[in-house]
């Protein structure tokens, strides 16, 4: 399993909440047309709502667990003292309990890479499936890995997100209204 894991604390709520990263908690950058990620903390800023995160109904109820691919660490175009970096501006504004990074581009083929429910799997395999479970992503690769977790998916509206088929659970277009769903 390639997947990287930074532990902040353990789970101890008994709802699970799945945040990706890019594109609901930070912007996510656009490079020829292509959405990227953050390559630099010049680049990196954080989206209009994220303190709903900070809430105290999710702070008392659920677990925070952040998967993200980032395949620019394969690439070498990113290092880990980077993710790092971001890790800690992110905790500083959401108390998050672990976060989960694919490293891999899609020529590796491995099984954390969403759509691929790898590490998913690997948190319900270590601390177990909540009663309630919510994944908020702003991609298909995010929506087909929830549906295939069985997980309820939030899709969070963004501009160049308004092909998504079938966008299944709920959709929002302020991170506030995850409020009225879970
Ligand atoms: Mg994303
Ligand atoms: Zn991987």
């Amino acid at each position: 399993m390639c997947q990287l894991k930074y532990i902040n604390k353990n789970p101890n709520k008994k709802n699970n909440l799945f945040l990706d990263r890019d594109g609901v908690i930070n912007k996510i950058i656009l490079r020829n047309d292509q959405i990227s990620s953050p390559r630099s903390l010049d680049e990196f800023s954080f989206n209009i709502g994220i303190e709903v995160f900070s809430n105290l109904y999710i702070k008392n109820n659920y677990n925070l667990i952040i998967i993200t691919n980032q395949p620019d660490i394969e690439r070498n175009i990113i290092n880990l003292n980077f993710i790092e970096q971001v890790n800690n501006k992110i905790f500083k504004l959401i108390d998050y309990n672990i976060m989960y990074i694919c490293p891999c581009t899609i020529e590796s083929n491995c099984s954390c890479r969403k759509p691929k429910t790898g590490m998913i799997d690997s948190y319900f395999k270590e601390f177990g499936r909540g009663e309630k479970n919510f994944y908020i992503g702003d991609q298909e690769s995010d929506l087909i890995c929830a549906n295939a977790a069985s997980v309820k998916f939030i899709l969070k509206n963004q501009e160049y997100n308004k092909n998504i088929q079938d966008p299944s659970d709920y959709v929002i277009t302020d991170l506030i209204e995850i409020l009225d769903i879970i």
